[in-house]
């Protein structure tokens, strides 16, 4: 069935007030029809079975529908920004796998000067990979930012995370983790498998390097504030495969039983 995010606004119980671009979409880009049904999402968790009614750009709520695909843990990437269209060919790849946040840094050896616009594509295109996939929360892009201040806002200490993470405590210490591409690290599966059941619930933040990779003062910068340097295995990944493995090793720890 066809999904539409919708903004908490829009709905007042039973009625959803469609915007132009949405009623455009539904009715000509989809071909619904009046009674056809669709399902709304708010992006915050929330999802209903909505059908067409003939009253010009509304819909009608017919019942609140009940899923839940998130993952356990809320999982940040810090995602030091690869160059050309990097980032447009990991985000929706991150967002199928189940990030909750994505923050786009800005490291020595990063490339990439990206405009306001690119920031909001990414949310676009994080939205609709977030409705394909069937999630009930749409990721959070944040600004670009240099590294050392994501890492400080990330690390692993209580601190305050969207509410993306309505399943933790807000307490919670964060589980950090910096990939490093050389160097002798311990691989991020065998971390996790003994670090997760002690931390069921914290956050997990990951942070990938660049196509230059990471300088070494970065790398010690973030194990100062509490990132343990892990290993994705011995051969070295491009910048945009980085994330997703990484990504693909959590979901599966996360989701194992
Ligand atoms: N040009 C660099 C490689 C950069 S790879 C070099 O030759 O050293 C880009 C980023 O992906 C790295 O900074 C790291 O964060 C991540 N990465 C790539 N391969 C990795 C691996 N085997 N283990 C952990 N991280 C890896």
């Amino acid at each position: 069935m066809q999904r539409l995010t919708i903004a908490p606004e829009q709905l007042t119980p039973p009625h959803i007030h469609l915007t132009t671009a949405q009623h455009h979409y539904l009715c000509r880009v989809l071909r619904l029809r009046v009674g056809d049904r669709f399902i709304a999402m708010d992006g915050g968790g929330h999802w209903w079975l909505a059908a067409l009614t003939e009253a010009p750009l509304q819909a009608v709520v017919l019942e609140a529908m009940h899923a839940h695909n998130e993952l356990p843990r809320p999982v940040i990437l810090l995602i030091a920004m690869p160059k050309g269209g990097g980032m447009d060919d990991l985000l929706p790849q991150v967002t199928e796998l189940g990030v909750a946040e994505i923050v786009p840094v800005v490291s020595d050896r990063t490339l990439l000067k990206p405009s306001p616009q690119k920031v909001e594509r990414w949310q676009r295109i994080v939205r609709e990979a977030a409705e394909q996939s069937e999630r009930q929360h749409i990721p959070i892009v944040h600004p670009p930012q240099p590294l050392m201040d994501a890492l400080k806002r990330w690390r692993g200490e209580a601190s305050p995370m969207s509410d993306a993470t309505d399943c933790l405590p807000p307490t919670s210490p964060a589980s950090c983790y910096i990939c490093t591409e050389r160097g002798v690290s311990r691989h991020l599966l065998g971390v996790l498998l003994t670090q997760h059941s002690a931390t069921p619930a914290a956050p997990i933040v990951i942070a990938t390097g660049p196509e230059g990779g990471w300088t070494e003062a970065e790398v010690a910068g973030a194990i100062a504030l509490g990132f343990q340097p892990v290993t994705l295995g011995r051969r070295i990944l491009r910048a945009v495969t980085a994330p997703v493995v990484a990504l693909s090793l959590v979901t599966a720890v996360l989701e194992q039983d």
